[in-house]
């Protein structure tokens, strides 16, 4: 049989979700097709290996265009490729940022999709401990965690945190906190939890739920403006898998506007001068593009660094560059290893710009399906970035010379106390210093935007029978790593559908 009421495109953060809450009807036929393998690398589920999964097989590989606002480089752009998806491949931090970042969704034109629209999502998402169960889920699949236990140069940067200002937040993922927390981490008994191992894992013997891997999307069937199916190739054979009710893309911020394209679904100039028939001109697909830009500063350490037991990542602030911005536009953490240095000696301070301007896109390169796309973060191409940046890593050197960090404080080696006016700073950014923190959003929008791709329902504008549900539908990107917002998406997406269809 290769025709089911759903079929639904890669089984990442998103895909996992929708594939496990639309077959909890057991009336309800689901087929999951993933690009990649059922599992990566033994060390997939080894928290602090996430860094190293980063050019396997488990990953895209993809890279940039040389991106204008980092001085002309091009750089890796990892994606996950495997059951699970990017979470699959992650740092495993579970961050749902301000709510002000997604209230401003339904200013972009998303309505209905406020901060509490979403607040009943992202509890279903969890299962926490200890927490206000107002704010946080109690019976959910994801179990994030406060690290445990510290790293000692950890609990250091903590205090330093402190004594520079930052107020401790007992729950960073409650609405609108801010200051410094414990990073919270979807790790169970010490390994990693992937949406896959959540979602899917424990439901693989559903009779209703079909999951194939090793199976990659190649474009979109189409009936009329109706799409009914989806071509895919396993073992280089070609295939196609009919849907009765719906086609589900949760192919990723990269994947899915791909495959729209190569499908007819996209700028209708731009289709055509790769020779592909338009189904519907949709100017916003692969437009759109937005991404955190990640800076990290190198230290030596004054003694030796005991190795650290968790993601390397435990404790995350957050705070504003200036205190009229709506919500904290920049987010800190400290990283008990030092990647750039020998041996990883030493430890790391991170900053990122969490309400970036800059935009970008996805577009053709050819209309065959194994050319990858060209992607354009568009990082620091706005200036407004660039400055965030700036103060950002400014704050980083301020926490590091605090006094509870003596202990540990070796030398600034990276960017390294020689570059210290704002000037060279800011080529050290563009020339070397800031690259992505991997969290893509924004290239199929939702809502009434002109450039919108997808209404409030997600379903594709133009045509019938296709919704994508995953980071591409976001407006904007929410002020933390988003994969926390994709799941709650996700799970709202699988409601909305089995509304419609009973
Ligand atoms: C290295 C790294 C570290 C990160 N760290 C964090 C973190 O600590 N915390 C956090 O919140 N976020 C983090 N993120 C981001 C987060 O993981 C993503 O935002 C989230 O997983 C995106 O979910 P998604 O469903 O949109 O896409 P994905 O999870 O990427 O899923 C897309 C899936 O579709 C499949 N696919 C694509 N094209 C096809 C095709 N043609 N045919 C079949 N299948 C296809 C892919 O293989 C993949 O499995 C990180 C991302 C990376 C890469």
């Amino acid at each position: 049989m290769n025709t089911y009421d759903f079929v639904v495109v890669g089984g990442g953060s998103a895909g996992s979700v929708l594939a496990s809450r639309l077959s909890e009807h057991p009336d309800a036929t689901v087929l999951l097709i993933e690009a990649g393998p059922a599992h990566g690398p033994e060390r997939t589920t080894v928290p602090a290996a996430w860094r190293s999964l980063v050019g396997t097989d488990a990953d895209w590989g993809h890279s940039t265009v040389p991106q204008t606002g980092l001085n002309g480089r091009t750089i890796a752009y990892p994606r996950g490729r495997l059951l699970g998806g990017s979470s699959g491949i992650n740092a495993m931090m579970h961050l749902r940022g301000h709510r002000a970042a997604i209230d401003l969704w339904e200013k972009e034109g998303a309505e209905g999709w406020g901060f509490d629209d979403l607040l009943p999502y992202y509890r279903r998402t969890e299962h926490t401990e200890g927490r206000d169960t107002a704010v946080r889920g109690t019976d959910g699949p994801m179990r994030p965690r406060p690290a445990a236990p510290p790293h000692p140069a950890a609990q250091a940067c903590f205090e330093a945190f402190r004594t520079r200002g930052f107020p401790v937040a007992d729950d960073l993922n409650a609405p609108e906190a801010e200051g410094v927390t414990w990073t919270e981490l979807t790790v169970v008994d010490g390994a990693r939890q992937s949406a896959a191992d959540a979602y899917l894992r424990p439901f693989l013997d559903r009779g209703n739920l079909t999951v194939v891997t090793e199976a990659v999307a190649q474009s979109l069937v189409f009936s009329g403006n109706r799409c009914t199916g989806v071509r895919y190739l396993r073992d280089g054979v070609p295939l196609i898998a009919r849907a009765d009710v719906e086609v589900i893309l949760s192919a990723g911020a990269v994947g899915s506007p791909h495959l729209m394209m190569l499908s007819g679904l996209g700028p209708a100039a731009h289709l055509r001068g790769h020779g592909i028939d338009v189904v519907a001109d949709l100017p916003g697909v692969g437009a759109n593009l937005s991404d955190h830009p990640l800076g990290l500063a190198f230290f030596s350490a004054g003694r030796d660094m005991p190795t650290g037991q968790n993601n390397h990542i435990e404790v995350v602030g957050v705070t504003r560059t200036d205190p009229s911005l709506a919500y904290p536009d920049v987010q800190l953490f400290f990283m008990d290893v030092a990647l750039a240095l020998p041996g990883g000696q030493g430890y790391a301070l991170g900053f990122s710009a969490t309400a970036p301007h800059s935009r970008g896109s996805v577009t053709l390169l050819s209309a065959d399906p194994s050319v990858a796309p060209a992607i354009d973060p568009g990082l620091l191409s706005d200036e407004r970035d660039l400055e965030t940046m700036l103060t950002a890593l400014l704050m980083a050197r301020d926490i590091n010379s605090a006094a509870p960090m003596d202990p540990w404080r070796g030398q600034e080696a990276i960017p390294g106390r020689s570059l210290d006016d704002p000037g060279r700073l800011r080529t050290f950014l563009r020339e070397r210093g800031a690259t992505t923190y991997f969290h893509p959003v924004g290239t199929c929008r939702m809502g009434s935007a002109e450039t919108a791709v997808t209404d409030t329902r997600l379903r594709v504008h133009g045509v019938e029978g296709l919704r994508v549900v995953d980071a591409s539908v976001m407006p904007s990107i929410p002020a933390a790593n988003p994969n926390p917002t994709v799941l709650a998406v996700a799970e709202r997406a699988a409601e909305m559908i089995r509304a419609q269809h009973g």
